[in-house]
């Protein structure tokens, strides 16, 4: 249920209604508006339909959000969010949001050199596993901690932000303790404790739509962590399983429109495990900022050949470099920066 109010509610009205709701046992989820203030109730549809809500001061209307994601949907919030990563770097707006590094982190000297060249060409954010989900238990799984230590060192020695996997709750703290977004991998969309748990903190979490997850599945989950009072989420398209094997992955361009339609939540696209081919990244990169995308996570590699995982869709950095260039002129044709 969502509690629209008067345009000319006052900070009173507003705070008596949380309390009043909070006292009832139910979570209010406040979102502030250019015009309009509205509070989404979570709790026992029982206990909200008891309540005289209509005459509560300040509200003009209760309404059910009939959609199952409540949330996350532009009923909730009308507007498009705008996340702010830090570092006074914000997503959501009219800046689209370039995320670049390799797949994994292999080793301090080379992840610092990779992110002081995305850095010069346009990237904000430094992507780069220190814990993988690999296929084999047999292929590299990341370094851990020490990956987050290289991570570290390279923010310091860049100004950039990082983004980087926790794959399992346990790792909650630690991956916390260094990352500035936390990513939630394909394969781990649907662990729904590992979605409340990263639900209960503030950072914001780039969560990656799983390979055969709808686009409502997709945003059930980010339900999950919004639910738990985490509404600074990124969501990514990252292809989706398809008859074709030409591609790695299908990517699903279909769902940046659906999703902004849908959702008030940024979302952006990885077309680097979207195609599984570097030189089909640009392409489709291009497409999704046409699209309406509000940034890119893409595998960058100084030596795309040796390295540990996914170089076969790992970008050199003179050809991201290029892609940017390119990107600059879709991003105005569409009416954003880059
Ligand atoms: C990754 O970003 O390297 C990754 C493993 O992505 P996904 O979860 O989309 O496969
Ligand atoms: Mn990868």
């Amino acid at each position: 249920m969502i509690i629209v109010l008067r345009p000319d509610a006052t900070e009173a009205q507003i705070s008596h209604i949380i309390d009043k709701v909070t006292k009832l046992g139910l979570k209010p989820m406040v979102s502030r508006g250019v015009e309009r203030t509205i509070i989404g109730l979570i709790g026992p549809e029982d206990v909200i339909q008891a309540q005289p809500l209509e005459a509560y001061p300040g509200v003009e209307k209760v309404m059910p959000i009939l959609k199952p994601f409540k949330l996350v949907s532009r009923d909730f919030r009308p507007q498009s969010s705008v996340i702010d990563l830090g570092n006074g770097v914000k997503i959501g707006g009219e800046k689209i949001i370039v995320m670049a590094g390799p797949c994994s982190v292999e080793n301090r000297d080379g992840l610092i050199a990779i992110a002081k060249k995305v850095k010069a060409m346009g990237a904000s954010v430094l992507r780069g596993g220190a814990f993988k989900p690999r296929t084999s238990p047999y292929s590299f799984q990341g370094l851990g901690e020490e990956g987050l230590k290289y991570l570290d060192a390279a923010r310091k020695e860049t100004g950039l932000l990082i983004v980087t996997e926790l794959m399992d709750i346990r790792n909650i703290e630690l991956v916390v303790k260094y990352a500035d977004i936390i990513q939630i991998g394909a394969r781990n969309m649907q662990n729904f404790d590992l979605l409340k748990e990263v639900g209960k903190i503030k950072k914001p979490i780039l969560l990656k739509r799983g390979m055969s997850s709808t686009i409502k599945e997709f945003l059930m989950s980010a339900e999950y962590i919004a639910s738990e009072g985490n509404l600074n989420i990124i969501l990514c398209e990252r292809g989706i399983r398809t008859f074709e094997d030409f591609t790695r992955f299908t990517f699903d361009v279909n769902a940046i429109p659906a999703v902004k339609s849908l959702s008030h939540l940024p979302i952006i696209a990885d077309p680097s495990h979207g195609t599984g081919k570097w030189n089909l990244v640009s392409a489709v990169s291009k497409a999704a900022i046409a699209a309406g995308a509000d940034g890119i996570i893409v595998e960058v590699h100084s030596n795309p050949e040796e390295a540990f995982s996914d170089g076969e869709q790992s970008l050199l950095p003179e050809n991201f470099g290029k892609m940017i260039d390119d990107l600059k002129k879709v991003a105005e044709a569409v009416g954003r920066k880059l």
